[in-house]
């Protein structure tokens, strides 16, 4: 199922792309939550977490690394930030390709529910 970020990682949706490569595509989120709110994407189609494959393993951990070295871009690695993944309805996911939400810049407190 194709959604508005497949359009985005192919260029022909716009979005603020603050990092890309042949696996992976990072934009800002268009309502942020937070200073910094980044959603980190893999460039192949997984609805949910339920979707990912023993395969995409090495996938699932590149996206972390961005994810990392996003946040040490942003100047956030010291201070801190939050790594967030909703998983269907009862955790209100939106859009339905998997992707990693980058939150930071100010104290997030104990969660973000
Ligand atoms: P979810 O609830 O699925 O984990 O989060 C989806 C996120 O995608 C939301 O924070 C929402 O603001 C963001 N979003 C939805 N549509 C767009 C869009 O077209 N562009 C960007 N940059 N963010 C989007």
């Amino acid at each position: 199922m194709t959604t508005i970020f497949s359009k985005i990682i192919k260029g022909e949706a716009p979005a603020d792309i603050v990092y890309q490569d042949d696996r992976v595509t990072a934009f800002r989120d268009i309502r942020p939550q937070a200073p910094v709110h980044i959603l980190i994407v893999p460039n192949k189609e997984i609805p949910t977490v339920n979707d990912i494959s023993e395969a995409d393993a090495p996938l699932i951990g590149h996206m972390f690394l961005v994810a990392k070295e996003i946040a040490a871009r942003e100047g956030v690695a010291e201070s801190g930030y939050r790594l967030l993944v909703n998983c269907n309805r009862d955790a209100n996911q939106e859009v339905f390709h998997l992707h990693l939400h980058l939150f930071a810049g100010r104290p997030l407190g104990p969660m973000l529910m």
